[in-house]
């Protein structure tokens, strides 16, 4: 394998290419995160840290959740993706390279790891706002089985070739079962969560839509409200300068002005003022008497309405002479018949009244705050918890997803999450009026979707779990009890004994297979028979062969004698015997006379004939087990004769003579009796006389040569035993 110099095998660094084009891949996705809800987002990039996970080693997977995560971190500007989503690829590796699916991994990982993980991140390191905190954690698991979902996926539907020359993960060897449930599980995870996805899009986007709504009326109608509330006071002010300008007596002023006043109680209080700006009368009535009168004439809503002759608003003021609420001042000018200004009507509009209520929805309290054209509160809902006259400070988030709402932040504002809906309107005099609703009640609804949502994958899972181990029964159980059976026959002395019954319910093909099984047994079994049979024929048959073969070794093909070769391995055999039980041996050396005459006149067959007729003549002569004819050689054979009595031998030997001499051996050609006459010499003595076979061999010959020396047709004895003499007939 080649070496690139910086000590990387070639095959690391096609490893390393693999996992940084999966890194690159997955920043790219992740530089646009899927907007789920208000700035919640799912991140569908990480899948190929996971895909990476299921090929490749540790090293290379983290290398790729560092690019991968570097598109998030980015984008989200937080870090904590990396020690999360890091610990995520670390953990779902390590469970892999086990054996673990993906899936099991990741759902193992977020379960136990991930979820108190991110829970104590926000906690402990994230300024966010109460009633997001729950719905991130589940979002978080539920995002992690999301891509997780999508990588197994793709794992599955992954051609085999793609990673195999740098895989380094184990291809696992799963059961059907295991293969099927996780499919399954795959499968439902993802079209599950795809539909809550798409459901929970459209039920925030339905339930937003009927947020806007609700704000936009409310808002129309609080401004109009307010407009009106200006409107009809400044109106009143104006009526109440032009009936004081009608020169009534000035007596009666007071009860007038408290009779106006009660017509139009959004007046905290109403004063008249002379031209110097001096407090003339005032309502309520007691104000006049409690406070002793003060001026007014350093007053913009006396020095305006007094200068320009006109009708006047001020700004939000803080009260001063009847009290410290935040009022509007409208003031207008009695004008005198000459046109000259007399003094000024004045009544202090009290804006708590407008703003103190608070309306109930479905959502939650509607709440309002109105601002004035510097960004002081004037009025605000009292649960928002505002005082007036400060400035206003929120922190506005621009809601694009899905449909434009706008939230903003009253609490922590430098969170960028919002906690209430909001809808703002301008009024003709550079005031503001926001409309709030609490975001909360919409979060609750997605935190309970969320879980009833997650509450019932794990229910699908489960039960799609059983039901998948219950389709698999029908083939994997029939399957497994086949190869069990098979390999615990292998084992037994029947290896081809009945195949079990398939269990009920077995799957069509199982059904085929296992009768294709049971044929091939019986075949199998027919034909282990016939080969039985076969070989025992076979075996017989070689066993009368090795028989014959042996007789073939052992004998004479003419005679049917023992041949020289046997002789000489029985002989020491013979003698041993012999030596044990302390008897005599015998060895006769016999010899044809004439024998070439016999041939040379009569022809080699009818030679042939006589030594078959002397060899079944000696045999019928020496009978006993014991005894033993071989063919020597031509017409000379030897009889070895144990544990005998050596004058019973010799007598034995000389009667066998005259029974040779008086017995015809064949027929001439003309059909005339034809006899011969045999020479025997013989060595009688203890079998321990020699070892040596040629001893007992040559003792015999030397006293056969004396009987041809001796004119034939005789016995010769040699030996320890005492001779007797024999009567040998003459020969010819
Ligand atoms: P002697 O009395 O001295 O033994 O004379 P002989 O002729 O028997 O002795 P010789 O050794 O001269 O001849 C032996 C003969 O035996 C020669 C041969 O033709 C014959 N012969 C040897 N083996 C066979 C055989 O297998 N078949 C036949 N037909 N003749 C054989
Ligand atoms: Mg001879
Ligand atoms: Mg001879």
């Amino acid at each position: 394998m080649g070496s690139l110099g910086l000590g990387f095998s070639r095959l690391t660094a096609k490893r390393f290419l693999a996992a940084t084009l999966l890194g690159a891949l997955g920043f790219v996705i992740n530089c646009y995160p899927l907007p789920l809800f208000s700035n919640v987002e799912l991140v569908l990039g990480n899948a190929t840290i996971l895909l990476c996970a299921s090929r490749l080693g540790t090293r290379h997977t983290l290398w790729c959740a560092f690019l991968t995560l570097s598109g998030l971190a980015l984008t989200w500007g937080q870090t904590y993706v990396y020690l999360t989503y890091g610990l995520e690829a670390l953990v779902v590796c390590q469970l892999r390279r086990r054996g673990w699916y993906l899936l099991y991994a990741d759902f193992f990982y977020w379960c136990l790891l991930g979820m108190p993980l991110t829970a104590l991140l926000i906690l402990q390191f994230f300024d966010l706002p109460h009633d997001y905190q729950f719905f991130t954690v589940i979002k978080q698991g539920f995002n992690g089985l999301l891509y997780t979902a999508v990588a197994s996926l793709i794992s599955l539907l992954l051609p085999n070739g793609w990673f195999r020359p740098i895989r380094q993960q184990p291809n696992v060897l799963r059961t059907f079962r295991e293969k099927l449930v996780h499919g399954v599980l795959v499968m439902l995870s993802l079209v599950f969560m795809l539909s809550m996805l798409v459901a929970s899009r459209n039920m925030v986007a339905t339930q937003q839509q009927l947020v806007a709504t609700n704000l936009v009326e409310r808002s129309a109608h609080l401004t109009h409200e307010l407009r009106r509330h200006f409107e009809v006071h400044q109106r009143g002010v104006v009526l109440a300068s032009r009936w004081f300008a009608q020169g009534v007596p000035k007596d009666h002023w007071q009860a007038k002005l408290e009779q106006l006043h009660q017509q139009y109680p959004g007046f905290l209080t109403m004063l008249v003022t002379d031209a110097s700006g001096t407090i003339t009368q005032a309502s309520p009535g007691d104000l006049i008497r409690r406070v002793p009168p003060f001026s007014v004439a350093e007053r913009a809503y006396f020095k305006v309405a007094m200068t320009e002759r006109r009708p006047y608003v001020s700004e939000l003021l803080q009260g001063k002479g009847f009290g410290s609420d935040p009022i509007v001042a409208l003031s207008a000018p009695i004008l005198g018949a000459d046109g000259e200004p007399q003094g000024i009507v004045e009544g202090s509009l009290d804006l708590t009244q407008i703003g103190g209520h608070e309306e109930q929805t479905h959502w939650g309290d509607v709440n309002t705050v109105l601002v004035d054209a510097r960004g002081r509160v004037v009025f605000a809902s009292r649960a928002l918890g505002l005082t007036p006259l400060t400035h206003f400070d929120y922190q506005s988030v621009r809601e694009v997803k899905p449909n434009q709402l706008a939230l903003l932040n009253l609490h922590s504002t430098n969170v960028s999450v919002g906690e209430y809906f909001y809808h703002r309107n301008d009024l003709d005099n550079g005031w503001r009026l926001y409309v709030l609703l609490p975001y909360r009640p919409l979060a609750e609804r997605l935190e309970a979707y969320y879980l009833i949502g997650i509450g019932l994958l794990v229910l699908g899972m489960l039960v799609s779990m059983m039901l998948a181990r219950h389709i698999s029964r029908y083939l994997t159980a029939p399957l497994e009890s086949l190869v069990r059976h098979l390999a615990v026959r292998q084992e037994s002395e029947d290896p081809l004994g009945r195949l079990p019954r398939l269990p009920r319910g077995s799957a069509r093909e199982i059904k085929t297979l296992y009768e294709e099984l049971e044929a091939n047994r019986i075949a199998l079994r027919e034909y282990q028979d016939s080969l039985e049979a076969l070989v025992a024929t076979r075996t017989a048959q070689l066993e009368a062969a090795n028989r014959k073969l042996a007789q073939l070794a052992h004998r004479d093909g003419l005679t049917g004698a023992y041949n020289r070769r046997y002789f000489d391995q029985h002989f020491e055999v013979a003698r041993q015997h012999c030596v044990r039980s302390g008897g005599q041996l015998a060895l006769a050396l016999i010899d044809i006379d004439h024998f070439k005459a016999v041939n040379d006149t009569h022809g080699h067959l009818v030679g042939d004939d006589c030594l078959k007729s002397l060899v079944d003549l000696i045999q019928g002569h020496f009978s006993r087990k014991l005894d033993l004819l071989a063919r020597y050689g031509g017409e000379e054979f030897v009889l070895l004769l144990p544990q005998c009595a050596p004058d019973k031998v010799i007598r034995r030997l000389e009667s066998l003579r005259s029974l040779v001499e008086a017995t015809p051996m064949s027929e001439s050609a003309d059909g005339e009796p034809l006899y011969i006459t045999i020479s025997i010499g013989v060595m009688v003595d203890h079998a321990d006389f020699s070892q040596h076979q040629p001893d007992w061999v040559m003792a015999a010959d030397a006293e056969l040569y004396r009987a041809k020396q001796g004119g034939r047709n005789q016995v010769r004895v040699a030996g320890a035993i005492p001779q007797q003499p024999l009567d040998a007939p003459q020969a010819g």
